[in-house]
């Protein structure tokens, strides 16, 4: 049974003009729930010493007091409360995947570029690093694997679980682009560029290759950050997938058989709930 974590309290930030806009969770949350799915609250709620898990000392109380600055990432009033529960629908969307249930959080902010002390490109906590680091600390999982499908490269995460034992991390995406890192791959991160104008054919060629080294660490979990970015309509990027192709990513990752859950990164287009949805139908299959 495959659960969706949802909540639309996320929807309580943002700025005129910013593409990270609560349309994205707001619509999508529509468009799944008129498809049949459920969506939950959270099950498994985040706390200060989730975020120690892996960023560094101050980070939280950072991030609570708006003591940062990035131009991309303001510093929303009560933004912090709002991280800690998309941080939350990541932790319980692996947990769910832990019990054998794939799971979907579909909240924002997104993560994957947070890194141990930074706030950036719109993400203040690495729900996703910290979701896999909790269940390692639970015991729920010994051996992750990590698969970055957002369009800009998981930073944040690279940077967090570099030389962490039991995570390999892989991720796809688009050179040149922000926030231009991962050019080479390096100790358990494997880093694959990709040209702008990218469509699927080749796209789905090295996402089957990431996948068979995901699958060659034998790892009893997969965790996925799930951007819709790559998409061709999208206005921040270029590569040129289509419609269709999210479900054939989705279930080019159902076919490892591996426990599994996705979270949230970006995607900015208008027809984002749709891609979400195709997504979901392979990734659940
Ligand atoms: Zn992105």
């Amino acid at each position: 049974m495959s659960k969706v974590f949802s909540d639309l309290k996320t929807l309580e930030y943002g700025v005129p003009g910013h593409p990270e806009a609560p349309f994205r969770v707001k619509e999508s949350h529509a468009r799944l729930y008129a498809a049949g799915h459920t969506l939950d609250k959270p099950t498994v709620v985040a706390s200060s010493s989730d975020v120690a898990l892996l960023h560094g000392p101050g980070h939280f109380k950072r991030v609570s007091s708006g003591d940062f600055s990035d131009a991309d990432t303001p510093a929303y009033e009560g933004i912090a409360g709002i991280a800690m529960i998309s941080l939350s629908g990541a932790l319980s969307a692996a947990h769910s995947a832990a019990e054998g249930s794939p799971a979907f959080s579909l909240m924002r902010p997104p993560g994957h570029h947070a890194g141990r002390d930074s706030v950036r490109g719109f993400c203040y906590f690495n729900n996703l690093a910290l979701a896999c680091a909790r269940l390692q600390a639970d015991k729920k999982a010994a051996r992750i694997a990590i698969l970055d499908i957002d369009v800009h490269h998981g930073d944040g995460t690279d940077e967090l679980m570099t030389k962490r034992e039991g995570v390999l991390f892989c991720s796809l995406h688009q050179v040149p682009l922000y926030p231009g890192t991962g050019l080479k791959s390096h100790d358990n991160c494997i880093n694959i560029p990709l040209p702008p104008f990218t469509g699927e054919a080749f796209y789905l060629k090295e996402l089957d290759k990431a996948l068979d080294e995901l699958l060659a660490f034998k790892p009893e979990l997969l965790a996925v950050s799930a951007g819709f970015d790559t998409y061709k309509e999208d206005p921040i990027a270029q590569l040129k997938l289509d419609k269709k192709t999210y479900r054939h990513i989705g279930s080019l990752i159902a076919q490892t058989k591996l426990k599994r859950f996705a979270v949230l990164e970006g995607g900015y287009s208008t027809d984002m709930p749709l891609l979400i949805e195709h997504f979901l139908d392979g990734f659940f299959l």
